[in-house]
């Protein structure tokens, strides 16, 4: 099939997730916008996993453009649980997403890292050069290590055939559709279902059980404005090299912070207590947002707690829906 000059067709892998379905509220905010189609990709498309599935899905939609979403995710105790798991199946999911991208001709290709893939012993703030500096932080290594690698990808598609795959360093990112599964989700996905949930009990004195010492930092992005950030780097961004999407360094708060935020947005009014039991995992990831500011000094980041109260809206309001 013949594509008219100057369309693009851009498929999103790992559409139906937390930032596939930001990107997906965010083009019909947009509006159409004459030359993109758009096509979000879940796992009942493919099984990005397999060559051959990855390979026929390319096959059959022919994109010029891809954001590669698509991955094992969890938080950081199903991570310390899977690392084998958290290892090989995302180093398959980009290896094939990758190469069945170059064979089809794909122009672009948007892959997704973290800064947890960063050093654990580092120099702060972290920045775009330090990705391959030192081991990752224990807890998660192997999906560190497979995230890190999508940016070898990138340099030898570069070096061997001039292809334009790059990626972006998204911070913790939450927002609706999120996993709100307590065991394997995030920090903030969890604390929002565990308050919901002792919300309910709270007149019989249940509490919220915050896990570890609220100590560590982090820095959070809502979906909305990393979505924004996915659809600039895609039309705007021509680096190969990656680039951190994340709120400034002064906008790090306390994982004690980010409960005391979703305790007011739910308003629970029960005890809250932290199980020191409970890991803390990586104490801090602290990273510049310095580049992305070079190119966009005026961007604006939603306020946390409005994001917040946004999110957990969202789940009350969909909690049969709800990925939990
Ligand atoms: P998510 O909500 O868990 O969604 C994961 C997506 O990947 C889903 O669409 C899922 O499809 C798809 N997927 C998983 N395994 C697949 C497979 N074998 N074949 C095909 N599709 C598969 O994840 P997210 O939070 O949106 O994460 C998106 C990207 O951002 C990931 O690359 C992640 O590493 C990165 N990231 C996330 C965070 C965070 O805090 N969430 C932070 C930094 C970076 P189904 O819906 O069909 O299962
Ligand atoms: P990370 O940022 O990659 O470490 O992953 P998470 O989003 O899972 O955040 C982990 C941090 O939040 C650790 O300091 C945990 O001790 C703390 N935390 C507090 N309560 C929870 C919870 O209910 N779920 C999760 N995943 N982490 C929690």
């Amino acid at each position: 099939m013949q594509r008219e000059t100057g369309t693009m067709c851009i498929m999103v892998t790992g559409g139906s997730g937390l930032v596939g379905k930001a990107i997906e509220r965010v083009l019909q905010e947009e509006g159409p916008k004459t030359g993109e189609k758009w096509i979000f990709l879940s796992s009942k498309d493919a099984n990005l996993m397999n060559l051959e599935e990855t390979r026929a899905v390319f096959q059959k939609h022919r994109p010029t453009h891809v954001i590669h979403l698509a991955a094992m995710v969890g938080g950081l105790f199903k991570n310390m649980r899977q690392n084998l798991d958290f290892w090989r199946n995302n180093m398959y999911i980009n290896d094939n997403v990758l190469q069945a991208a170059h064979e089809v001709g794909v122009v672009k290709v948007v892959s997704c890292l973290s800064t947890c893939i960063f050093p654990d012993k580092t120099t702060y703030p972290i920045d775009e050069t330090m990705i391959h500096n030192g081991p990752p932080h224990d807890s998660n290594f192997g999906y560190a290590y497979a995230k890190r690698m999508i940016d070898v990808h990138n340099r030898a598609y570069f070096e061997k055939y001039g292809r334009r795959y790059t990626a972006v360093i998204p911070t913790n990112v939450f927002g609706p559709h999120d996993n709100f599964n307590i065991e394997d989700g995030h920090v903030l996905p969890g604390l929002i279902h565990k308050t919901y949930k002792a919300q309910m009990c709270v007149e019989e004195g249940t509490s919220l059980q915050v896990w570890g010492s609220g100590r560590p930092l982090r820095q959070f992005i809502y979906s909305l404005d990393l979505a924004r950030l996915f659809l600039w780097v895609l039309r705007e961004y021509d680096e190969v090299d990656p680039i951190i999407l994340s709120v400034g360094e002064e906008d790090e708060v306390s994982i004690k912070d980010a409960a005391d935020a979703v305790v007011r947005a739910l308003d629970f009014r029960g005890e809250v207590i932290y199980d020191t039991n409970k890991a803390d995992g990586q104490f801090k990831k602290t990273a510049s947002n310095a580049k992305l500011r070079k190119y966009l000094p005026d961007y604006t980041f939603t306020p946390f707690h409005k994001a917040i109260k946004e999110t957990c809206d969202w789940f009350v309001n969909n909690y049969d829906i709800a990925r939990k």
